[in-house]
């Protein structure tokens, strides 16, 4: 009899395990908290890795469907002093597919295609080794066992708490997020300023970010070492304020450097949370988590790599280890998990430090290590 088994969680890492294991003919449920696909703003770009994500990409055979849609020319970088001076800019090869940008939206699509999710499950809590399974718990009094649960729930996962005790704690790295439509028309001499990729100004213990989406929507970080109550006298629903509290946290700015807070249209506070470096816990039969909700990481460019190859991964292993111990391909991939993950962590974790630093040269060096010159 086959298993049954659930994701929880229909982000990048729990839409490319189910989409992996329907590959291989292998169902999967999908409980989403969302009611629908489209009920929230999905977010900004994401670049997908040649090794991570491109490669989980492959497992679920729309690597060619992802490239028809990714924007190589995304990888294009600048860095400018915080008075407006040209720092580095660098431009990809025009046959450079080795982190191509694509919009978190048009991921999700590509990865939803026919698979069938149940929209609007939120799940409470799992109980695993019930003697029917692990027992998933849900917010409308309901409940469903299972042979496995995959915990692919993101940053506050209600599935870590059944093999975990740990918690994110903040990094003291706040960011507002905030966005620009119609740039090239509305803002033509912002469009040229970012260019066809990301844009990056580096202050003391501070930095600016823009990085360019499909459709000229651009979305803009403002990135601050702050403790976590920094807007007890903020009300962070007021956008003019928030808009006037950050160019008073960047004065002395460039002017075109700072319109890109001035003409950015709605604001979202995101304190960065992470879970500790290296973050295991003992094998619980039944129950695993993938992605944020095993590792969740500064946001640098690696947490949807890694939460897609994942998913990939166990997915591969299930099926094609189909008629084995189906908690020994588990406990197998969460070794791999581990480690693979655990050194991420680490990488992201100091590249935040030296990103949002006292010294900004810092976060240039950061740069000319990984970017050719
Ligand atoms: C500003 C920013 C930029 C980033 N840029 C990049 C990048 O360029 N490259 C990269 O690799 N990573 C990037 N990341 C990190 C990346 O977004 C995350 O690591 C990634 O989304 C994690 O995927 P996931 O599937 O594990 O979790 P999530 O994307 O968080 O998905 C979790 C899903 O679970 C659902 N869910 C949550 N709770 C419940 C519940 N109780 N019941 C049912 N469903 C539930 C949620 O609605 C969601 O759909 C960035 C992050 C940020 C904040």
């Amino acid at each position: 009899m086959r298993q049954r088994i659930a994701v929880i969680g229909g982000g990048p890492g729990g839409l490319t395990f189910a989409r992996v294991l329907h590959r291989h003919g292998y169902p999967a449920t999908v409980l989403e908290r969302e009611p629908a696909p489209d009920a929230r703003p999905p977010g900004g770009t994401l670049d997908l890795q040649e090794g991570l994500g491109q490669r989980a990409l492959d497992k679920a055979g729309l690597l060619t469907e992802f490239r028809a849609l990714s924007r190589p020319e995304g990888q294009a970088m600048r860095i400018l002093d915080p008075d407006g001076t040209v720092l580095r800019d660098w431009q990809p090869r025009p046959d450079d597919e080795a982190n191509p940008e694509i919009d978190r939206g048009q991921l999700r699509d590509l990865l939803l295609g026919e698979l069938d999710v149940q929209w609007g499950r939120a799940v409470t809590h799992v109980v695993p080794g019930t003697p029917d399974g692990a027992l998933v718990h849900f917010a409308d009094g309901r409940q469903e066992a299972f042979d496995l649960v995959v915990g692919a729930d993101g940053a506050w996962s209600r599935t870590r708490p059944a093999v975990s005790p740990a918690t994110p704690h903040y990094t003291g790295v706040t960011a507002i997020e905030t966005s620009l439509d119609d740039v090239d028309t509305r803002h033509p001499d912002l469009s040229r300023l970012i260019g066809d990729g990301s844009l990056a100004v580096y202050g003391v213990n501070r930095a600016l970010v823009a990085q360019r989406n499909s459709g000229g929507h651009v979305k803009v970080y403002a990135q601050f070492r702050a403790p976590l109550d920094w807007h007890a006298n903020l009300d962070l629903t007021d956008a003019e304020a928030v808009r006037a509290s950050l160019l008073a946290l960047f004065d002395g700015w460039a002017a075109p450097v700072l319109d890109l807070v001035r003409h950015g249209t709605a604001f979202v506070h995101r304190p960065l949370y992470v879970l500790p470096v290296n973050h295991a816990w003992t094998h619980v039969p039944g129950v695993t988590l993938l992605g944020d909700a095993a590792h969740l990481m500064p946001p640098l460019g690696a947490g949807a790599n890694l939460a897609m190859l994942e998913g990939a991964e166990l997915a591969e292993s299930i099926a094609i280890g189909a008629g084995d111990d189906l908690d020994e391909t588990v406990r197998a991939f969460e070794e791999q998990m581990w480690a693979r993950a655990g050194r991420w962590s680490q990488i992201t974790t100091a590249g935040l430090e030296r990103l949002v630093s006292p010294d900004p040269a810092e976060a240039i060096a950061v740069f000319d290590r990984v970017q050719p010159s």
